[in-house]
């Protein structure tokens, strides 16, 4: 009934919409998120399926950040505070930068997007490394630049690598420190040799999702350091940060970048206006002050992260050190493969053969029991 009617009003011939798209939105392909716990348990008819795959925090949003969303619910039939005040101001104070050095974005990768937008054209590249975050390639494609993939070394950002590759059109070079998949990290020392060479006409993007886990007093991350403070000699570099991870706010999304005055300008031409809602700001706001829920959930992560080692040890599976709140471990077989069969027993993990890691399975660290379960069903799944 309701298809002859459809024919009745459609045009005989269909209009070619590819194209209309722009090049560099033809070539790209929409970002593989994780499957939910929801999607699997209906597949399987089971009701205990647990997700290591989004590197999420386990513990989920602290009580503060809670109540700041419960008191905020009442006021959403008004526009958000399309500057954001309170949560720059807080993010300022905190962070001692200028409130308007501070970006804000709904996710960090909003603010990534950004960078793309307001500072490169198709006639420029975009550097980074093998095994990067997966947005940086759909940002670079998306504005129809083109991406200069660097190889890693020892599965991490080889920044010798990148300065080689830098040439008079790049515009962009985006660093994950700690980087993911690979958990990765770069010492302070590294970097800042690196952004003393790196030529004007370059921004340099430092994410730093997971900087609160790498700073962590009891993760083993030597060298590491946050570039925050080199945004004040630094006019061209952007560092970003997220509400996502350690935060536990991920189906929020907040995210910001600390810049030059100079940059924030662009980066806020570029951004819409009421990107950030209301909820999400006093939630953020409200998470700020709670040290608390943040010291518990990256000692949480701390002891996870050893739990799994010593898993991954005992069953005889190397691993990639990791400064993050998830870790690589090669499986020594068909990485998709091994996904497919956790999945069985309800375990969902992130297979990274789109990484180029087609031998390992990223897990992010769970719960105590979480982890358990992960380790148990990798044992039976591997045969170990
Ligand atoms: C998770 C993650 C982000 C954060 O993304 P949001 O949009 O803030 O949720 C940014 N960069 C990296 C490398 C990540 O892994």
């Amino acid at each position: 009934m309701q298809n002859s009617r459809l024919a009745t009003i459609m045009p005989t011939s269909r209009i070619n919409i590819e194209k209309l798209a722009t090049p560099g939105v033809r070539g790209l392909r929409p970002y593989e998120g994780g499957k939910s716990v929801e999607e699997l348990e209906r597949e399987l008819g089971i009701s205990n399926a647990i997700k290591l795959a989004s590197n999420e925090n386990p513990l989920g949003p602290g009580e503060k950040a809670l109540q700041a969303m419960r008191d905020t619910l009442a006021g959403v039939g008004r526009y958000p505070d399309g500057n954001g005040f309170s949560l720059k101001q807080r993010l300022a104070e905190k962070l001692s930068v200028d409130r308007k050095q501070i970006t804000l974005g709904n996710g960090s990768n909003d603010v990534l997007e950004f960078v793309a937008r307001a500072f490169v054209t198709p006639e420029n590249n975009i550097v980074f490394s093998e095994h990067a975050f997966a947005v940086y390639p759909i940002v670079t494609q998306a504005v129809g630049a083109s991406p200069r993939i660097v190889p890693a070394i020892d599965w991490g950002n080889d920044l010798g690598g990148m300065l080689a590759a830098i040439d008079e059109h790049t515009r962009v070079v985006f660093i994950a420190n700690p980087n993911n998949p690979t958990g990765t990290w770069l010492k302070a020392d590294r970097l800042d040799a690196f952004l003393k060479q790196v030529p004007d006409h370059v921004i340099v993007v430092i994410d730093e999702a997971y900087f609160e886990y790498a700073s962590a007093g009891c993760m083993q991350v030597p060298g590491y350091d946050s570039m925050l403070t080199r945004v004040a000699t630094h006019t061209n570099l952007v560092v970003t940060r997220t509400f996502s991870k350690a935060y536990g706010l991920a189906g929020l999304r907040v995210g910001y970048a600390v810049s030059s005055l100079e940059v924030a300008d662009f980066l806020n031409r570029v951004r819409q206006p009421f990107n950030l809602n209301s909820v999400a700001e006093a939630a953020a706001v409200a998470a700020l002050d709670d040290d608390e829920h943040l010291a518990r959930s990256v000692k949480l992560n701390c002891k996870g992260l050893q739990q799994l080692i010593m898993g991954f040890t005992a069953m005889g599976l190397g691993y990639i050190p990791s400064a993050g709140n998830f870790i690589c471990v090669d499986v020594e077989s068909d990485g998709r493969a091994q996904f497919n069969a956790l999945l069985r027993e309800g375990i969902i993990v992130r297979p990274i053969d789109n990484y180029a890691m087609p031998q390992h399975l990223r897990i992010t660290v769970g719960t105590y029991d979480e982890n358990i379960r992960a380790l148990a069903a990798l044992k039976k799944v591997l045969g170990k």
